[in-house]
């Protein structure tokens, strides 16, 4: 059985060099940061939300509501923590993850094999079973603006 999930997230992008831009579980050297509650791993929340939707568990923020003061600064990986387990209770297995993330600063690409690696070590995948790819908006609206950035993630579960 086979079941197709996908996730959404946005944060606000802001120029603060001393808050890290952590994507994937990967921390980026860049003036950049992204707002939020949580460490606003904006990939993994996107991803978290994919595993959650695939077996119609909610959202993450059903899971991990940002209104719970507990939660301020959580690490992300947490959730990434709590999918395994939903999906070992279910008896679901992750076949694939393809991500995109729609940003235009700062520029994804040299970090690209290390987010995969991060995110296969998170998940339990091959890296051949992760999937990161970036694009722009080429400068067009709030996002080419660079005013935040967008994470899409799709997820197939198997068992
Ligand atoms: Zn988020």
């Amino acid at each position: 059985m086979y079941r197709i999930g996908n996730g959404i997230d946005f944060h606000r992008l802001v120029l603060e060099p001393f808050r890290p831009l952590i994507l994937g579980g990967v921390e980026l050297e860049t003036e950049f940061a992204l707002l939020g509650h949580s460490d606003a791993d904006i990939v993994l929340h996107s991803i978290g939300d994919a595993i959650l939707g695939a077996m119609a568990e909610g959202d993450i923020g059903d899971h991990f509501p940002d209104t719970d003061p507990s939660l301020k600064g959580m690490d992300s990986k947490d959730i990434i923590v709590k999918c395994r387990e939903l999906m070992k209770a279910n008896q679901y297995t992750i076949s694939n993850v393809d991500v995109t993330i729609v940003s235009e600063k700062p520029k994804i690409s040299p970090y690209r094999l290390e987010i995969r690696k991060s995110l296969a070590e998170l998940l339990n995948l091959e890296l051949n079973q992760v999937s990161l790819k970036a694009t722009t908006m080429e400068g067009m609206g709030s996002l080419g603006r660079s005013e935040g950035m967008m994470v899409m993630s799709s997820v197939l579960l198997e068992k």
